[in-house]
């Protein structure tokens, strides 16, 4: 078969980066001048204008650990910041099998219904280990997954929560600037991913389930204090006496823990995300927070204290990288792992050389 060779002075010669005859049909022009720009430029473009798969590809983007793409990931971030912060940043946590997703589908299908624009993220540390995350499934929220108002992202995997959670975070930014005036960000009540969460949520729901054994067993303290509401969830059918009994445990056992500095004192409820009921509910009292806390001042003041966190922790977490990806320090510290080991050197003074080693470096 003959091969086609470009004509001389068509379009067919036109390529980016080439000046093109004067011959050339304007359309085709414009064509090469907007597929020669950079195509993270474009992307930032279409995601402020709300494009979904847009949005999907910069999530993409900044979840990479190319250097390449860790620049772009940085200008796209710094393009979405003026237009994010809009929207409310809702954090669920809960057992296994407590009905988180059941519950985001709900809530979430409740929120559209009152006009909403919802996305859904995760947290799952473990993603790495299960090789896909079991959180911020579609499948598991059959509503919100072909709903065009909703957009569901599972959990970035990485090796670190530290890691995984700022890119949720970047996330949250890219969703808002996108459009999206509510965030749910999901995590299992294990490990340290419910502390990151709440680090970066407006409202922090914790999800439990009745008839548990003793109901305040297995649920960390620190998790209680950080709830702004506590949920009872599958209140339904049989569980019902027991999700009572369970809510007046808890009702009790918040008697004990100090006032919020934000005057908020977090409610017991019960619902069932299966019925559908107390849904709506959550929607009105999270609405009532919301204006609560703005009227007070502390909505404001709780996500400059939350960026700042950020701020600090991406410092560590980039130490952290710099420090150990170092090559004078990786030669360093197997040598000085097995002094420490046979106990011919403490830890301290180990880490005291190893940190000399890496300042003197000029890093
Ligand atoms: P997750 O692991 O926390 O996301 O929990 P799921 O949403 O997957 O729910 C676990 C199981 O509990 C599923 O079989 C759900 O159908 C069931 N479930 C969730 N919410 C309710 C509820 O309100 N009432 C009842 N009876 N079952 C529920």
């Amino acid at each position: 078969m003959k091969k086609d060779t470009p004509k001389k002075n068509t379009a067919q010669s036109a390529r980016p980066g080439v000046t093109p005859p004067s011959s050339l049909n304007p359309g085709w022009r414009r064509f090469i001048r907007q597929s020669s720009t950079p195509s993270y430029e474009s992307l930032t473009e279409r995601l402020l204008e709300g494009d979904r798969v847009a949005l999907g590809q910069a999530i993409t983007l900044i979840e990479s650990t190319l250097p390449k793409h860790i620049e772009q990931a940085h200008y796209l971030i710094e393009h979405c910041l003026p237009q994010s912060g809009n929207s409310t940043r809702i954090g669920i946590t809960g057992a296994p099998g407590a009905g988180k997703s059941t519950f985001i589908d709900a809530l979430g299908e409740t929120l559209i219904e009152s006009g909403h624009q919802v996305a859904v993220l995760a947290i799952d540390p473990s993603s790495q280990l299960s090789k896909g995350s079991i959180l911020g499934d579609k499948t598991r929220m059959p509503i919100l997954a072909n709903a065009p108002q909703a957009f569901i992202r599972p959990s970035p995997s990485g090796n670190s929560l530290g890691g995984v959670a700022r890119k949720t975070r970047e996330t949250i930014l890219l969703c808002e600037a996108a459009g999206f005036d509510t965030v749910i960000v999901e995590t299992v009540g294990v490990g340290q991913s419910e502390t990151a969460v709440h680090s970066m949520v407006d409202f922090f729901i914790l999800l439990l389930i009745p008839g548990a054994g003793d109901e305040l067993q297995g649920i960390k303290r620190g998790i209680v204090e950080m709830a702004d509401l506590i949920l009872v969830n599958k209140a339904d059918g049989e569980q019902l006496l027991q999700a009572q009994l369970a809510q007046a445990a808890y009702r009790n056992a918040l008697h004990f823990y100090p006032a919020r500095e934000n005057g908020w004192a977090p409610p017991v409820r019960l619902c069932s995300a299966l019925c559908r009921e107390g849904i709506a509910e959550t929607e009105d009292l999270i609405r009532e927070y919301a204006a609560q806390m703005q009227s007070n001042g502390y909505f404001q003041h709780k996500r400059q204290g939350q960026a700042h966190y950020w701020m600090r922790e991406a410092i560590a977490e980039q130490l952290h990288q710099l420090f150990y990806g170092h090559p004078d320090v990786q030669h360093a510290l197997p040598n000085l792992e097995a002094e420490v080991a046979d106990g011919k050197k403490s830890p301290f003074h180990a880490a005291e050389e190893l940190l000399r080693i890496f300042i003197q470096s000029g890093q």
